[in-house]
């Protein structure tokens, strides 16, 4: 029997670790398990350059739980050690690490995972751990290591004839619930449902049906619980895999989502390696979808949802899988974001996202068209938050027309060059916000000769400024705005069908009859005599003031409803009718024209809207 202290330095680190892993407890049985899965694949490795004596045989691994002895054990068949081989890993190495590691992150709060404090984490759960082992190499005898907590150890001669390790855990009484098996099964199921080897929890009953109509009969058998998936389709290649398997895998991560629209498979080994699988899910339009739904591993150990430092933020709207021990597991966040390997990827996933929207808009553009809808909210908030994804989409962002049309955006300022330019020489893309309720306008807007595209998400605000900002020479203003029948258009403007003379006329009838414009302006406007005979239009500039002060959360200033009135003097009511009424007619009729207009744009309500019914029914009785 041989006995022993730990350490020298640190009296006894174990209510250290307790303590200070307190919240992240659980990962303990990440630890042990990946332990195992190291020394396992150790061994079979050594049997594929054979030097291992006799057979490989079976090496999966158990996880084992007794409620009774208040123990769980952790047993594998890998490459064990011998009792000099315990003394340094266990007794050196692994001390000094978990000791070192606990030095550095002391004060730290945010840590992404804990790699690095492997075997002593055991300590989290256990008021004892006993460690069974036998090295692979023959001639070693097995010895079981055993510490209660305190930097005493002791190493004893054990009867193990098998080659590899048992990890005995005595659960402490504050931690009973690991004694739990769904507690247990949900733990490896959060970490190792993709570890390389084998990992068995016991059995399950499975139930077929045999036999058939009256004959049919449930048949229960029990079968090995596997947890894991030894071979999961990120580190395959994409040529091996159909569609089905990706969607099948998507459906193992995800079993609650709708199918996803697209995937991208990531495989890259130098100056980095990573590997993974991106979905692209439905949307449904909306950006309040649950993020952090990416999975980060690192050699197929699971580490963490929380990918935000990761990957750019936009694509935190992505789900899938990312493994790369490449990513720095146990530092801070701001040092994550510094790290150049992280930098790194999250460049290269920005581009591979990039490249595939690409190449299905190159291949497949009415695909492409068909998805945008789900597609195009991600891809606008791409643009808007991360240059580089922005120099890339802005070749395959599409705008929509109320034609269903799609139009790139150099395509589109290709399409209203000579019809849709403000006196600045701007090009000016004419939009609604709402098809139905903006009705009027669009029609208007498409009689004169202008393309109105469809802008209805809660993010095209801010993609509209940004294409603006990003100097497309390009100005987007809505399909109701003041702008929009200020437009110099390529044919001439056509006549107005009243003398000057009878136009100043009309005009003043308006501004006599007019009050309450709030400050907007009266105009007169030679127009179809199809369009509306008055027409309201709303300042721009006030409009965009509004939407930057709710977008800031200032909640708009108030304009009240300033408008301008836009007289059409090519209206038969307004050329034939109005100027031959009295003074008092030609009032109320220009009141109730204006009323009427109002009304169009939903600017009539309460009283205003009470009134202006009862007086259009007492013109009718
Ligand atoms: P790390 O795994 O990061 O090296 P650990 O503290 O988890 O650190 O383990 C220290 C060492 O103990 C390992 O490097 C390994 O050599 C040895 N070890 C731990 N668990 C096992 C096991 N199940 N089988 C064989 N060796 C093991």
């Amino acid at each position: 029997m041989a006995k022993g202290q730990i350490s020298v330095q640190t009296e006894n680190i174990f209510p250290i670790i307790k303590k200070f892993l307190y919240s992240d407890q659980e990962i303990f049985l990440r630890e042990l398990v990946s332990n195992a899965v190291d020394a396992t694949t150790k061994v079979k490795t050594l049997a594929a350059i054979g030097e291992l004596q006799g057979e490989l045989g079976d090496t999966r691994i158990q996880v084992k739980v007794d409620k009774e002895a208040k123990t769980i054990t952790i047993s594998d068949k890998g490459i064990g050690m011998s009792e000099a081989e315990v003394e340094r890993y266990l007794n050196q190495v692994a001390f000094s690490s978990a000791e070192e590691f606990l030095e550095k992150y002391k004060n730290q709060a945010a840590i992404i995972g804990h790699f690095g404090l492997g075997f002593y984490s055991a300590f989290m759960v256990a008021q004892k751990v006993e460690v069974v082992t036998k090295s692979y190499r023959k001639e070693e005898a097995a010895v079981i290591w055993s510490c209660d907590g305190s930097p005493e150890f002791e190493i004893n001669p054990a009867d193990k004839t098998e080659r590899g390790t048992d990890i005995i855990l005595h659960v402490a009484p504050d931690s009973e619930e690991y004694l739990e098996d769904d507690k247990i099964e949900g733990l490896l199921n959060k970490y190792c449902k993709f570890l390389p080897v084998e990992i068995q929890f016991g059995s399950r009953t499975e139930t077929t049906y045999e036999g058939e109509g009256e004959e049919e009969k449930e048949v229960k058998t029990e079968v090995d619980n596997i947890i894991n998936d030894t071979h999961p389709i990120w580190k395959k290649k994409p040529s091996e895999l159909s569609d089905d398997d990706y969607k099948a895998f998507y459906r193992k991560l995800y079993p609650m989502s709708q199918p996803p629209l697209f995937w991208i498979h990531l495989n890259i080994d130098y100056p980095f390696n990573l590997t993974g699988v991106l979905y692209f899910p439905k949307l449904n339009n909306s950006l309040e979808v649950q993020k952090n739904k990416i999975q980060l591993y690192s050699n197929q150990v699971y580490v963490t949802d929380e990918v935000k430092d990761i990957v750019p933020e936009f694509l935190t709207l992505l789900h899938g899988v990312i493994d790369s021990p490449d990513i720095p597991l146990n530092v801070s966040r701001s040092y994550l974001q510094a790290d150049s390997n992280v930098k790194k990827i999250t460049s290269y996933i920005t581009k591979k996202v990039a490249e595939k929207f690409e190449s299905l808009f190159k291949t497949d553009r009415a695909g492409f068209e068909e998805k945008w809808s789900e597609t195009g909210v991600f891809v606008k908030y791409g643009m808007i938050t991360d240059e580089k994804f922005n120099e890339k989409a802005i070749k395959f962002a599409l705008l929509k027309d109320t034609d269903d049309k799609y139009h790139t955006i150099e395509e589109y300022k290709e399409l209203i060059k000579d019809n849709q330019k403000d006196k600045y020489d701007r090009l000016v893309c004419i939009y609604t916000s709402d098809k139905k309720e903006q009705y009027t306008y669009v029609n208007a807007a498409k009689n004169a000769g202008y393309n109105v595209i469809i802008s209805d998400t809660p993010i095209d605000n801010h993609f509209m400024q940004h294409i603006e900002y990003k100097g497309e020479n390009l100005t987007f203003v809505r399909v109701d705005s003041d702008v929009v029948d200020n437009l110099v258009q390529k044919d001439e403007k056509k006549e107005s069908v009243l003398s000057d003379k009878e136009q100043e006329q009309v005009k003043e009838i308006f501004t006599k009859s007019i009050t309450d414009l709030k400050g907007g302006s009266i105009e007169l406007k030679a127009l179809s005599p199809e369009d509306h005979p008055v027409l309201i239009t709303k300042p721009e500039f006030m409009r965009r003031m509004k939407e930057m002060q709710m977008m800031q959360g200032m909640g708009g200033a108030d304009f009240g409803d300033m408008h301008n009135v836009v007289v059409n003097t090519n209206h038969p009511i307004i050329a034939q009718k109005l100027v031959n009424l009295t003074e008092d007619q030609q009032g109320e009729m220009v009141d109730y024209l204006h009323k009427l207009a109002l009304l169009n744009q939903n600017m009539l309500s309460g009283e205003d809207l009470a009134r202006f019914v009862k007086s259009s029914l007492e013109r009718l009785a």
